[in-house]
This record gives C-alpha cells, structure tokens and sequence, in this order.
C-alpha cells in the first residue's frame, strides 16, 4: 500500500500462566498509512492495549509479523535498531508512572535528545522549545513531576514522545485518566503534531465517541481479535457487526440529530469471557442477540462489505445463510 507506515500481519500474543493460556491477541491484522489515525478501540481486557505493547515492542510476538515501512520488525524493543526505537513512540495511559518521579522534567526530555549529540547548552534550549510546543513554561524544566498536575504530565510525556522526531506514536488512552477539561486541549494538540509532522497514530481507546472528530478509521477489538474496521464515517453511518452496534447504541449523545443516526437500541448482554477462556465459534456469541447455531460452531473470517469496511461476521459474510439453506 503506498505511504504504507505500518503493517501488522496475524499478529499473536499469547501469555502462559498456570490459570491456562491466555489469548490476549489472536491473528490480528491492520496497517496505517502517513497521516493516518488508526483508533484501535475496545472494552477492558480486549486485548488492545497488548496490540499497543507488541508493536513498540515492550511483548515479543508469539506469532506474526510487524513490518514498519516495509521491514520485518517484529523483534522486541531490545533487538531493535535505534532508528527504529526513534521512529515509533508511545504515550501511556498514567504519566504518574511513565515519568520517573526522581528526574527533573529536564532530565526527562534530555535523555532522547542524547540520540542527537548536542550540546548541554543546544540540550537545554531544544527541551525549552519542547516545553514551549506542549504549552509548558520553560522553567518546568526543573521540577519534579509530581510537582505538575496529571494534564500537564501528559503533556510532558508527549514532549518526550516528539523529541526523536517520531513517523508513528501509539496514543494509549492518552486522556482517559485525565479532567474532561484538560482532554481536549490534549486531543486538539495531538490533532495539530500530526498535520505539523505528519504523523501516523495508533490511538487506543475505550471511548468511541472520541474518534468520531479524531480517527481516519476505526477497528473495533473484541477477545483479541479485531471484528470491524472502517473509515470513520462510513463506521458510524453504517455499523454492521453486532457488538459494534451495541457499542454505538449506548454513546450518550447531546444533540437530537446524533440521537437518530445511533443504531436501535442494543441491550448490553453479560461482561466480556475471560481470554483464558474464548468461547468456541464467534467469540461474541455469548453476548450477541443475533446470533445463529453456526455462531456457536465457526469463527466467522473477516470479510470486506464494501470498499475498506470489514466484518467478521456469520450473518454478514453469509455463510449463516448457506448454512440454513
Ligand atoms: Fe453474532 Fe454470529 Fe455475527 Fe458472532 S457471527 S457477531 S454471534 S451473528
């Protein structure tokens, strides 16, 4: 594909521990263009989070590939070249924890500008001009970062993700543990890096809504596999598989026009399997309220509806039907 950034290729990961083997990713397959916000979105223990992890490569896979710009890169983090460790960045969920409370916020941005081999004195000017482009004051530098509020963490921590001038940043619920004051001067922020540096993100989330005005294309994880994907626009205006309705059909929404373009009602049936335990056949057929005896039977494969939508679905791929016919 061209402008091709990333391309993640029946990614598996899998934990072995003595409940049994826990199935956190399971032959997930996505890519993201330049430019492109891919939001990678799902409940708790989805297994999103772990996606997010393998391809910085914090987890080595257990199965498949990650090819970054056309390379097979589906080593972990210590076996990486470093351009490749400049090139892909992550942003966690709790700066509380991903800032190492005995550094000066100098310290901090410092440490990735090493790469760089400046001077003390270009070191400090290039982590004012850091501070300056997240909208801190240059004399943050030398605080401490539980001397600065969970906002400004964060943005401290997006500094740091832009110091090695960065072509994909994997956002991991970047704002969730944020006030909903401060999340979109966040948003908004992460909105204009990516137009000024042309940057890709791989945003997870919990919280569909947001990528409504954020994302190029959604994909919706569920158990460890990914069950729709779609541009934006045609995702909200035509959500098929049944938990993506479900999902959408319970986003509070404000205005009487988004009221009508949310699909019916879809009663929210039981809590997600434990991935020890995936379910046989389609892994949401516990909780579906469509579902077929093949649900019970097959693993529906992902098929493409129309251009760039794909569902991984029984009654969409029609195998359901062949099946009764
Ligand atoms: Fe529901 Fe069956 Fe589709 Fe799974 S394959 S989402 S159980 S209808």
């Amino acid at each position: 594909m061209p402008n091709e950034i990333l391309n993640v290729v029946a990614l598996q990961k899998f934990f072995f521990t003595t409940q049994g083997t826990v199935r956190a990713v399971d032959r997930v397959s996505f890519s993201i263009t330049e430019n492109e916000t891919l939001g990678l979105v799902g409940e708790s223990g989805s297994g999103k989070s772990t996606v997010a992890y393998t391809v910085v490569g914090i987890y080595a896979p257990t199965d498949g590939k990650i090819y970054f710009r056309g390379e097979d890169r589906s080593q972990p983090v210590a076996k990486r070249p470093k351009s490749l460790k400049r090139a892909i960045q992550i942003v966690f969920q709790d700066p509380g924890t991903s800032l190492n409370p005995r550094r000066t916020i100098k310290q901090i941005l410092e440490l990735p500008l090493k790469v760089h081999h400046l001077t003390a004195g270009d070191r400090k000017l290039e982590v004012a001009n850091l501070l300056r482009r997240v909208e801190l004051p240059a004399d943050y530098m030398y605080k401490s970062p539980h001397m600065l509020g969970g906002g400004e963490r964060q943005m401290v921590a997006i500094a740091r993700a832009l110091a090695t001038e960065p072509k994909l940043i994997i956002l991991d619920e970047p704002t969730s543990a944020l006030d909903v004051s401060i999340q979109a001067k966040i948003i908004n922020m992460l909105i204009k890096f990516q137009e000024e540096m042309n940057l890709s993100y791989l945003f997870i989330t919990h919280d569909l809504s947001l990528m409504r005005n954020v994302a190029t294309r959604v994909a919706i994880m569920y158990l460890g596999k990914i069950c729709e994907v779609a541009y934006t626009a045609e995702f909200f205006r035509n959500p098929l598989h049944p938990y993506t309705k479900m999902l959408l059909s319970s986003i509070p929404v404000v205005l009487e026009e988004e009221e009508e373009l949310k699909p019916t009602k879809v009663i929210s049936k039981g809590e997600i399997p434990s991935p020890v335990n995936v379910p046989p056949g389609c892994s949401f057929h516990t909780r579906c309220p469509v579902r077929k005896e093949i649900c019970m039977q097959a693993d529906p494969e992902m098929v493409e509806a129309s251009e760039g939508h794909f569902v991984r679905c029984h009654l969409v791929s029609g195998q359901e039907a062949v099946a009764s016919s």
